[in-house]
């Protein structure tokens, strides 16, 4: 057998990865998966706490989702959407419309959540520029936002970690405060909810004619640490974009797809957004697929002669890749041949309460944060105080570390661990989990 760590080793630069840590680690290769575990090279077996990344949905070797994409390969791989059509991308562009919030009609292909990000921001820009509206052209982003890696959409993230070194290649944004109950315990979810509001409420009165979109992860910041907003923020954010004409903009790359219980977050607060962008469990965590969603009235600002120069020029090689539609549409049939959301919520309560059960009253555990099937653990090194762990300890990647030795797969954010399982998942195998991380907070934080 070939010795897979090594030539990693020699070969791949990772993501996200301080390369010399990893250089000097064991590192798991995987070799294949079937329902929620995926098997190493050596052939051992873990489960997928974090669905590959927060992308996979119903299983890996999802049946219909293999054999969707081996009929397809026996048609097309891939033909460009640039001056020609492809019959996947009409079929599941259909779908999408039909389960996205109602005002969304049209359906514009990218290929990672960033670039859904990308094309949304370019869309709501020359919006109001084919409107003549020349002044609207700043964007308004939550503070610890994170809407993808590429320059554009890290010019509207908001994590300081990830994002100050790039600053100077950066454009300006506005930030609005995020309403983080566990940092703002003088507060009431509802009085931190209000001043939140009201900030961006000031903002909106006196630069809203510059102000071109509003743009958030609705309901659940993920990579800022699974900050769950207080009820009727969103819907609170929507009426004051409707009230001043700033354009909303749903950043589902995360939270869609029945991650926070409903199809889509914006569900929950009956939120219809401008624009929504969709990504990593578009196609079940098979391939790289992504979607932004406009309305009627977005689409037509775009209609014109070619001298007008309205056309929206962008689009990507592999836009609306055939594989990656079929994949896509085998992923939502599977969501209503299956129940998979009257199933979920079961699960979604037996997990709040394993997790109340195995961590609550762990003395390093300051706070559970769950929405759904998104769930973050924020570690403390002093739980009264909720003062964090010295960052040197890396407190958060060691507890996922030795979360395998009860093979099971986690990554954190920072010192938050988080919980986000395929929606498959049975609640013997979430116990699994949550009984894997009680056991890593308990070694690795009270030594
Ligand atoms: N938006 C959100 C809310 C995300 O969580 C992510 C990725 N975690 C992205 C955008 C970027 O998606 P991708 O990694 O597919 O580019």
């Amino acid at each position: 057998m070939r010795d897979w760590t090594n030539l990693d080793k020699k070969y791949i630069w990772h993501p996200f990865t301080q390369m010399k840590d990893w250089l000097e680690s064991d590192n798991l290769i995987i070799e294949r998966g079937e329902g929620v575990y995926l098997y190493t090279t050596d052939g051992t077996k873990y489960l997928d706490g974090i669905s590959s990344l927060w992308v996979n949905i119903h299983g890996h070797r999802k049946k219909e989702i293999d054999e969707a994409i081996i009929n397809q390969v026996h048609k097309l791989a891939h033909s460009t959407l640039l001056g020609l059509g492809a019959a996947p991308s009409v079929e599941l562009a259909e779908k999408l419309v039909k389960i996205t919030p109602d005002n969304l009609k049209k359906v514009f292909y990218s290929d990672s959540g960033s670039t859904a990000v990308e094309i949304a921001l370019k869309i709501a820009f020359q919006y109001w520029k084919n409107k003549g509206h020349e002044n609207k052209k700043l964007f308004v982003s939550l503070d610890q936002a994170y809407h993808g890696d590429t320059i554009g959409s890290v010019s509207l993230g908001a994590i300081d970690l990830f994002h100050s070194i790039f600053h100077p290649l950066l454009f300006h944004t506005l930030v609005i405060p995020t309403p983080f109950p566990y940092h703002n315990p003088d507060l009431t979810p509802e009085e931190l909810k209000d001043h939140c509001l009201n900030n961006f409420r000031k903002l909106a009165e006196e630069r809203g004619t510059e102000i071109a979109a509003l743009i958030i992860e609705p309901c659940v910041q993920g990579a800022a640490g699974m900050i769950v907003h207080p009820k009727g923020f969103l819907k609170g954010l929507e009426a004051i974009c409707r009230e001043k004409e700033i354009l909303l903009i749903c950043d589902e790359v995360a939270t869609g797809f029945g991650r926070t219980g409903t199809m889509f977050a914006c569900e929950h607060e009956d939120v219809e957004p401008d624009l929504m962008c969709l990504a990593k469990g578009l196609t079940g965590g098979y391939l790289p697929l992504a979607a932004t969603l406009v309305s009627d009235q977005i689409f037509e600002a775009f209609l014109g002669s070619h001298t007008e120069y309205k056309t929206f020029f962008h689009g990507h090689s592999y836009t609306g890749n055939s594989l990656a539609c079929a994949a896509a549409i085998a992923c939502l049939d599977i969501f209503s041949k299956d129940h998979v959301l009257e199933q979920l919520s079961p699960k979604i309560k037996f997990l709040k309460n394993c997790l109340e059960e195995r961590l609550a009253n762990l003395d390093h555990v300051g706070d559970i944060r769950q929405c759904g099937f998104m769930v973050g653990i924020e570690l403390v090194e002093d739980k009264l105080l909720r003062k964090p762990f010295p960052a040197e300890l890396r407190i958060g990647a060691n507890v996922t570390q030795n979360t395998r030795k009860y093979s099971v797969i986690l990554r954190p954010l920072g010192d938050v661990v988080v919980i986000m399982p395929p929606l498959s998942i049975e609640n013997n195998q979430i116990e699994i989990i949550v009984e894997a991380t009680e056991k890593s907070v308990k070694e690795i934080c009270q030594n």
